[in-house]
């Protein structure tokens, strides 16, 4: 056999896989994905289990669930586009708009995939630093914005540090960009927010000819392993995102899951207002321990452990709790079980000293 390989783009062969959140054994607390700890409610499991003709191909459109997402957010199927997950729709936003030459602008430190995502497009990162308090700077993000510039993605609540991005902040961000600039508002954690003065992308739909809002059922709706997300948009921005989409691949279980969610909505928010209240009373807590952490909007909350991230990591994981480390900045843990809720302030008590 010739020892001669074959070509691999030089930007993609020294790209990392998308790293997952460390999994956890039977007895530990998997906080390190920003997953729902509550189980499917059973209508919606019913719902999955009645799609059995694996052998055919489930609606490539996704049309029953554009349809309900534009009843509610007041547009057309054709401004709804569903994609597996919406990191899928990242990947697709960034082909159908970028490419070699092109920027795409992001705070940092952001969702792990934006730099593999715009690699994968071919285009440049440019990362720009978070404020002190975790959250982004928008004036620095818009100073940014060069003729090369072919997208903006804010993620509000930022995962993983938690800020938000308020709707003043973001109106004037939005008028000092210009319209011929993609801007995704990644709110994959939106449902969790509960100040009022946070940007709200389902405010904003008709507004911009140049705004997408991207949501997911992995987090508030707890449908993680079914993949399933979706953008709101203009259609003919949309319409380029589903050029770019690998057909067929939200499956037919995900939509009716996804439907299924849709219509017991209010017993799956009642969930995320408890989430929600458990995220209070911890960021409380440590708050009150001296730890620095930074406004907690999302399911998950910040510990700025420094270069002492490795170790905290691992005291956690010895406590039983399985976090998400990010070092040298800092651990982040998704507000998960009870049950762990203890534990996790005791780890977190015995580490501040040293860390603080
Ligand atoms: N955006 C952000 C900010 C995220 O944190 C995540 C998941 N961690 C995603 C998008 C992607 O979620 P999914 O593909 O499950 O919809």
């Amino acid at each position: 056999m010739s020892d001669e390989r074959v070509h691999i783009r030089p930007d993609i062969a020294v790209l990392p896989a998308y790293k997952q959140g460390r999994q956890a054994a039977a007895d530990a607390f998997k906080l390190s994905s920003n997953e729902n700890p509550f189980p499917p409610l059973p209508g919606v499991v019913q719902a999955v289990q009645a799609q059995t003709a694996f052998n055919r191909y489930p609606d490539a459109t996704a049309l029953a669930v554009r349809a309900e997402l534009a009843r509610r957010f007041d547009v057309t199927a054709d401004e709804v586009h569903v994609a597996p997950g919406s990191v899928a729709i990242l990947h697709e936003l960034a082909k159908a708009t970028s490419g070699p030459g092109d920027e795409v602008v992001y705070a940092w430190r952001s969702f792990e995939a934006y730099p593999g995502v715009v690699t994968v497009a071919g285009a440049t990162s440019v990362q720009v630093p978070n404020r002190p308090d975790g959250g982004h700077d928008l004036d620095a993000v818009a100073a940014a914005v060069t003729e090369r510039t072919r997208m903006v993605i804010v993620c509000t609540p930022n995962n993983p540090t938690g800020p938000i991005v308020t709707a003043d902040e973001f109106d004037r961000f939005m008028a000092s960009v210009p319209s011929t600039v993609l801007v995704v508002l990644d709110e994959a954690y939106a449902e969790f927010v509960t100040d009022p003065a946070a940007v709200r992308g389902g405010a904003l739909i008709g507004r911009f000819p140049n705004l997408v809002v991207l949501r997911t059922f992995s987090k508030a709706y707890g449908l993680a392993g079914l993949r399933v997300g979706y953008a709101i948009g203009p259609q003919y921005v949309l319409d380029a995102v589903r050029a770019c989409a690998i057909p067929l691949s939200v499956t037919a279980q995900g939509q009716a899951a996804a439907l299924a969610s849709l219509e017991r909505e209010d017993e799956l928010l009642e969930r995320v207002a408890e989430l929600a209240d458990s995220r209070d009373r911890i960021v409380a807590a440590l708050r009150d321990q001296g730890w620095p952490v930074p406004d907690a909007q999302g399911n998950f909350v910040w510990l700025p452990t420094g270069t002492g991230t490795a170790a905290a990591a691992e005291a956690f994981e010895a406590a039983g709790i399985i976090v998400r480390a990010f070092p040298p900045e800092g651990i982040r843990i998704s507000i998960g079980e009870h049950e762990a809720v203890e534990t996790l302030l005791e780890t977190a008590r015995s580490l501040v000293g040293d860390l603080t």
